[in-house]
């Protein structure tokens, strides 16, 4: 069939010019819909957060504004492709936006903004996972939590592991088993007894609050409220309701070390998240009257920076000598020998170094590289967790997946943070000052990451900067360095076993190291 020149054309331009109208048509469209101010924006994300939690429970955290706005989402139903995009068309929106508070500090501003921007781009990725998409365990890290963390080698947990092994008193029967046994053998003789744990955890957060109290404007008027639940795939859960309170919910399906009573008090309570959300509810929602702070999304940079400051802050309220003090007074109320309370600290604290192999067994059973039952087993051996731990924790990876680098991977961006524009006196006034900044202001896990670098931690150098780069490979680094520097490379070691692809860009690298094991070149492929 033979098609003549000119009709040819004139399809073509047709098509071309109801296209074009198309096209023109669009632009006028937008034009014609008034810009939103920030306050609208932020109403306008409270309600998309809402939508999709329609679709997956676990999205909305907190929610404390008015009912009729969930209502009125219940009755919209968005569906996740809509909520995707209305979030996509809202985030261009963001920076053009006036701000209806003139006489808020510029600061402030700019970093509601650089929140408000973080957030729902994080919105519209979790609207794609829940529409199906998937992603690797590091891109899913950086699209919800604007960060990925280290990647960690079972050598880098070795030398805590032996420690542990030393501080564990010997035992009758020891040759017999590995060192997580005999790790929970010990921890299970100072569990908490079922009849006193509520009076062990009131006593615990009522000395957490007293010691926020000293350093951090409590609002007045904020309370919580406890209880011990079972059945669940977390071992606490902090609730916040809305109206400066907190139902603070502890796990028992397993027994509950006296070590964990502090971590608990501090992170579910004070300093950590019934005092985050406080701060913010006080500050932002009824101070600045930013309804974005009225609801929490779970999957969300702002988890990184709640549960990376409720971690940080258990040594912040409890630092050095008075942990130990405090711990003793556990014991006590506990029943338990005081005389024991030293070494217990100890071998606890050695054990969370081991915290970061979370990340890297979640890592690799989401990516595929290890089963269910493997990772159980690794985790049993580089966590040091029971089995029935083990599978609790399987649990939650299945339901949170890369949630989890927001603890001890959030822990040290605060930590660092805190250290270059504080100090690092533990529970110093400068260091409870940062932490009051971090915990009351809009923050992202980038400003933490960009108000680090001129620290001695460098942490996520730009890969791109080749001539930075080749500086750093000439001081010839270990590869520990080159991991925390390059937290987005894929550092292959030797005898770790890579995907074949070939990549363009420069996610991976394969050094050439010395006799030693220092990098002495490389290349990108
Ligand atoms: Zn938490």
């Amino acid at each position: 069939m033979r098609f003549p020149l000119c009709r040819l054309l004139c399809l073509l331009l047709m098509t071309w010019s109801v296209q074009a109208a198309e096209m023109a048509d669009e632009v006028a469209q937008e034009s014609a819909v008034p810009a939103l101010n920030m306050n609208q924006i932020g109403h306008a994300y409270v309600r998309l957060v809402l939508a999709l939690g329609e679709h997956d429970p676990d999205t909305v955290d907190a929610y404390y504004g008015p009912a009729a706005v969930r209502d009125e989402v219940k009755r919209a139903a968005l569906a996740p492709a809509q909520i995707e995009a209305e979030a996509q068309a809202l985030l261009l929106q963001v920076d053009g936006a006036d701000s209806p508070q003139s006489q808020t500090q510029p600061e402030l501003l700019s970093q509601r903004r650089e929140y408000l921007k973080k957030q729902l781009a994080a919105l519209v990725a979790r609207a794609q996972i829940v529409q199906g998409e998937k992603f690797s365990f590091d891109d899913e890290a950086r699209a919800l939590y604007d960060t990925a963390a280290p990647h960690y080698v079972e050598a880098d947990f070795a030398p805590v592991l032996a420690r542990i092994e030393k501080l564990l008193p010997r035992q009758a029967g020891d040759a017999q088993r590995t060192l997580a046994e005999r790790y929970n053998r010990y921890i299970e003789r100072y569990a908490v007894p079922a009849a006193k744990l509520q009076a062990v955890m009131t006593l615990a957060i009522n000395e957490a609050r007293a010691r926020a109290a000293k350093h951090l404007p409590l609002p007045t008027g904020e309370r919580f409220e406890l209880s011990l639940v079972k059945d669940k795939a977390w071992s606490a859960y902090n609730w916040y309701q809305g109206g400066l309170s907190s139902r603070i919910e502890v796990n028992i399906d397993l027994p509950i070390p006296v070590s964990r009573v502090i971590e608990l008090a501090s992170h579910e309570g004070y300093p950590g998240h019934h005092v985050y959300n406080t701060l913010l509810e006080n500050g932002l929602v009824i101070g600045q009257q930013w309804p974005e702070y009225t609801v929490y999304a779970l999957f969300s940079p702002q988890s990184l920076i709640a549960e990376g400051t409720a971690d940080y802050g258990v040594g912040l309220a409890f630092p050095g000598k008075e942990r130990l003090a405090f711990t003793k007074e556990l014991f006590t109320a506990a029943g338990l020998n005081t005389k024991d309370a030293a070494r217990n600290l100890e071998i606890v604290n050695a054990a969370r170094e081991l915290v970061p192999a979370g990340i890297e067994a979640a890592r690799r059973y989401l990516d595929g590289k290890a089963t269910a039952a493997d990772t159980a087993l690794w985790m049993q051996r580089f966590l040091l967790y029971s089995p029935e731990r083990a599978a609790q924790r399987l649990k939650f990876i299945d339901k949170y997946r890369a949630y989890i680098i927001n603890y001890s991977w959030g822990e040290e961006l605060v930590r660092n943070y805190i250290r270059a524009n504080g100090n690092d006196v533990a529970g110093s006034a400068e260091q409870w000052q940062q932490f009051f900044q971090l915990i009351s202001q809009p923050r992202t896990p980038a400003m933490l990451v960009a108000a680090d670098e001129t620290d001695v931690v460098i942490v996520g150098a730009d890969i791109n900067d080749l001539a930075d780069f080749e500086d750093f490979i000439a001081t010839q680094p270990t590869l520990d360095a080159f991991a925390s520097r390059y937290p987005d490379v894929l550092l292959v070691r030797p005898g770790m076993i890579t995907t074949r692809e070939f990549r363009s860009d420069r996610s991976r690298f394969f050094p050439d190291l010395d006799s030693q094991g220092l990098i002495i070149g490389g290349r990108f492929n």
